[in-house]
């Protein structure tokens, strides 16, 4: 496999959930952008269970530049990581680029990752300029690039941001990984020997809004902390030794006091302090459960080892290679 020379055939694959706004305006930016390459290339938008027209708009721009452009219809929403897998699933560019739908990474930049890959580097990461997002999902971004940066050992310093490119031996890794709750620019890191950062513009989502609640967003925190590590779990037992130990210190003082002259009155006037420790130990075993929770639940949903989605059909593909 050719690492050196330059990349003769790009693959971009972007999830498409309810984005029938700007869904028309990234077709035409991106086919005008990767046209102006003079590379040879293929578009896919994976539809994710959308229920607007978004679905109808990607057929009918595959039917207008077939071969070029391919929808891949999901049959329900699997989430934004699973339908780029999908999209991954059938690519067959040398580098494959992600990006969202919402027009937030301008396409316009992918020339410059291709640029960023045939200088040699596996895995291309973007960083956000000015990044144009609510206080609240830049604050979780930092918490997070935080842990994937430990986990992963990578020190990139925007896992979120999914303009990205892959070179093919890493995409077609990633596919060999067959847990559920993956997030794709970590697992990504884990496969790459050489990775770079540019740094790219931001814009505000054009039309239409975040599709993800907080429910979401919490799950795909989650997902990202244990696809890549058991840290947490370690973690949990250091916070339970430690609390254990305060717990027995607190104990001996609560005893030493006791059996001190006037013990008796402040043992009844502490009744209330035990209450408050208790609490604060049932607090940490609730939290234990629930990370030990987390990762039980994702190891349920691997060991069933359902599809991790469904393609429904592939529209605007000629070739079968
Ligand atoms: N997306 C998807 N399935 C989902 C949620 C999101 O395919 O269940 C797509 C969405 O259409 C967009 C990308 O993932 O192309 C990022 O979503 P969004 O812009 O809502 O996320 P944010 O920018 O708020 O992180
Ligand atoms: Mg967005």
């Amino acid at each position: 496999m050719s690492d050196s020379g330059k990349i003769q055939f790009v693959s971009v694959v972007v999830p498409v959930y309810n984005e029938e706004g700007c869904l028309q305006e990234l077709i035409d930016r991106t086919v005008r952008t990767l046209e102006s390459t003079g590379i040879r290339y293929e578009f896919i938008m994976v539809d994710d269970g959308s229920r607007d027209r978004s679905a109808e708009i990607i057929t009918a721009a595959a039917d207008r530049h077939p071969d070029q452009v391919i929808g891949c219809i999901l049959n329900r929403n699997y989430g934004q990581h699973a339908a780029i897998m999908a999209g991954f699933s059938f690519c067959r560019g040398e580098l494959i680029i992600t990006i969202d739908a919402d027009l937030q990474n301008p396409p316009e930049e992918i020339p410059r990752l291709i640029e960023a890959a045939d200088l040699g580097n596996d895995v291309v990461g973007t960083v956000r300029q000015h990044r144009r997002d609510t206080l609240f999902r830049r604050t979780s971004s930092k918490v997070v690039n935080y842990f994937a940066r430990l986990a992963t050992g990578v020190k990139m310093s925007d896992y979120g941001c999914m303009l990205r490119a892959y070179r093919r031996r890493v995409v077609e890794a990633m596919l060999q990984c067959n847990e559920r709750s993956t997030f794709i620019p970590v697992l990504g890191n884990s496969f790459a020997r050489n990775t770079c950062e540019i740094p790219v513009a931001h814009a505000e989502r054009a039309v239409g809004e975040s599709k993800y609640s907080l429910w979401k967003l919490i799950n795909l925190q989650f997902n990202l902390l244990t696809c890549m590590t058991t840290i947490p779990l370690r973690m949990l037992t250091y916070f339970g030794l430690l609390t254990g130990f305060c717990g027995f210190l607190l104990s001996l003082y609560i005893v030493v006091r006791r059996l001190l002259p006037s013990g008796d009155a402040w043992a009844n006037g502490g009744v209330f302090t035990l209450f408050a420790v208790l609490f604060v130990f049932t607090g940490v075993q609730m939290i234990g459960i629930g990370v030990i929770g987390e990762y039980i639940g994702r190891i349920y949903t691997d060991v069933r080892a359902r599809p991790r989605f469904f393609i429904e059909r592939i529209v605007g593909r000629k070739s079968a290679d």
